[in-house]
């Protein structure tokens, strides 16, 4: 109604578009009968706010014709019955043709002049013509127009009559309709604010309906929503996630719980796919829906209204704007650090993974601290991250918590569970994950080889100490990494000894083999 409103005002509607608004307002009384019956207090009161606009919608529907042309100029608009000078101009339009066989027939027959005819020519128009013969029969009132070798022709006032109404009534009847369609149109914008009240209203009705039919449809529940700072969802569910899964899969609800006072953030890791960002998500779904006035997807849900939903999620960049993908991440995370407050809620997909994994962990550990440790701030948190040391973080500071989604390992496959459990991870399984999106087997072997070789080089090897810790209290860097090319030495022992042929070799050169293998172990 409001976009076929903003056409009619601007003048820019054409009948299709008035008959649209029409019907739209022909449906605002069966919709305030419907939810009349109903014992809400708040249907109610929007429903004795619905101008039904009767008066306006029945002169459309007597002036306007169903199914009316796109343009205005035309005809072809107004119904019959709706103006009586239309009327007769289309009877004339229709019937005027008729009309000067009758006046021929009635001229023949009041002359007594059988060939009298009327012509039509550019020059004179219609005209009657009589034959040289008859002419001295032609009565007082013709007007003579113009002689012919053989035959005079003549008009008459009432021909003429006819003459203007048959040719102007085609340009008439347009300019009518047009008129009229214009006085009606223009009638419809004087109603502009009972139409735009109107569609607000059933807009207003339309999303509490949709509220009522997805959560009907979806099992969602009643969250009890209140002015404290908790969040807590039991058996919360990720409202498309859990549409849109493969015929045999089950959605699998998590619980959340934070508040300011002690659950503040919570550090998600676990592996790839293992549903991190679904969850941090469902979590801000869940809050927005419960904030919209709607049901939620959960068991049971106690949301503290939040002033804001901060997310930074996924890797985008604005590159016409000079913008890099790593420098719209830190805006973001700027943005976030800049304006959350304790009553917001914030969504941290990853932070930092756009630089060098140093600089990236850098930044990812210092803006967790710093939403912990500063008191304007102070946002219920979820941090979902591969960055496995911050999983350190909360043997480090009160309010901070670490998750993970579970997984089994079962006959070299990873299992998903999909299930957020108390405690860290320090296992992301990306090259499984790579494996399955199909990867060359050739190089995962290779990745998997590597990955040993950085593993068995840890950075640092005192594990006890909180790596990050550590080093802030003053721990160096151990800087000897592995050359990510070497093959491993193990691997090249043992292609050597794959290279010995023992039923053809000498007892000498078995000795000067075995040499050499002890000199490449050393
Ligand atoms: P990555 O670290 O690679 O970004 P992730 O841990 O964030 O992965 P998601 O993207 O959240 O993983 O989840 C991957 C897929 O797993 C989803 O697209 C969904 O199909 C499925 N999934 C996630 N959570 C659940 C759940 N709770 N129940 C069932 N399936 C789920």
């Amino acid at each position: 109604m409001e976009r076929l409103l903003g056409k009619i005002v601007t003048g820019r509607a054409n009948g299709r578009d008035v008959i649209n608004l029409k019907s739209s307002l022909a449906v605002l009384e069966p919709i305030k009968n419907l939810l009349a019956q109903k014992p809400f207090k708040n249907l109610a009161k929007i429903v004795k706010q619905i101008d039904v606009l009767e008066n306006l919608k029945s002169e459309i529907e007597a002036a306007i014709v169903e199914t009316p042309p796109t343009t205005l100029k035309e005809g072809g608009l107004i119904k019959p019955g709706f103006d009586k000078e239309l009327d007769e101009l289309r009877d004339i339009a229709e019937h005027g043709k008729d009309w000067l066989l009758n006046y021929q027939q009635k001229e023949r027959e009041a002359t007594g002049i059988s060939s009298l005819k009327i012509s039509y020519n550019k020059v004179f128009g219609y005209y009657l013509e009589v034959t040289n013969v008859h002419k001295g029969k032609a009565p007082d009132y013709y007007i003579r127009k113009q002689t012919l070798v053989n035959a005079e022709r003549y008009i008459t006032p009432e021909l003429k009559e006819w003459e203007e109404k048959i040719l102007g009534a085609e340009d008439k009847i347009n300019t009518i309709e047009y008129k009229i369609f214009q006085d009606i149109r223009e009638k419809v914008g004087g109603f502009t604010k009972e139409i735009q009240q109107n569609s607000v209203l059933v807009s207003e009705i339309d999303c509490l309906c949709s509220f009522a039919m997805a959560a009907y449809e979806n099992n969602y529940i009643k969250p009890q929503v209140s002015d404290g700072r908790e969040l807590q969802i039991t058996e919360g569910r990720h409202p498309v996630v859990e549409k849109n899964l493969p015929p045999g899969s089950d959605f699998i609800d998590n619980d959340t719980r934070l508040d300011t006072d002690d659950q503040q953030v919570w550090i998600i890791t676990g592996p790839n796919m293992s549903g991190k960002s679904t969850f941090l998500r469902q979590v801000g779904l869940i809050v927005l829906m419960a904030q919209i006035g709607s049901f939620v997807p959960a068991k049971k849900a106690k949301i503290g209204i939040v002033d804001r939903i901060f997310t930074r999620v996924g890797a985008s960049d604005n590159l016409a704007l000079g913008e890099s993908t790593f420098l719209v991440e830190m805006n973001e995370t700027a943005n976030i650090l800049n304006n959350a407050t304790p009553k917001s809620l914030i969504l941290l997909d990853e932070i930092g993974r756009g630089t060098s994994t140093f600089d990236g962990l850098s930044i990812a550990w210092s803006v967790v601290e710093y939403i912990h440790n500063n008191t304007e701030i102070r946002s219920k948190t979820l941090f979902a991250t591969h960055y496995h040391e911050l999983t350190e973080l909360a043997l480090l500071y009160p309010r901070i918590h670490n998750y993970n989604v579970a997984v089994e390992e079962w006959e070299d496959q990873v299992v998903f569970l999909r299930k957020i459990v108390a405690g860290g991870t320090d296992n992301s399984y990306g090259i499984y994950v790579a494996q399955l999106a199909g990867l060359p087997a050739e190089l995962i072997e290779r990745a998997k080889e590597i990955l040993s070789n950085l593993e068995a080089n840890e950075l640092t090897p005192n594990s006890k100490k909180p790596k990050l810790a550590g080093r802030r209290a003053g721990h160096r860097v151990n800087k000897n990494q592995t050359n990510l090319f070497d093959k491993p030495q193990k691997n090249k022992i043992e292609e050597e000894m794959k290279g010995v042929d023992v039923n053809n070799i000498t007892p000498l050169q078995a000795l000067q083999k075995l040499n050499e293998l002890k000199q490449m172990i050393k």
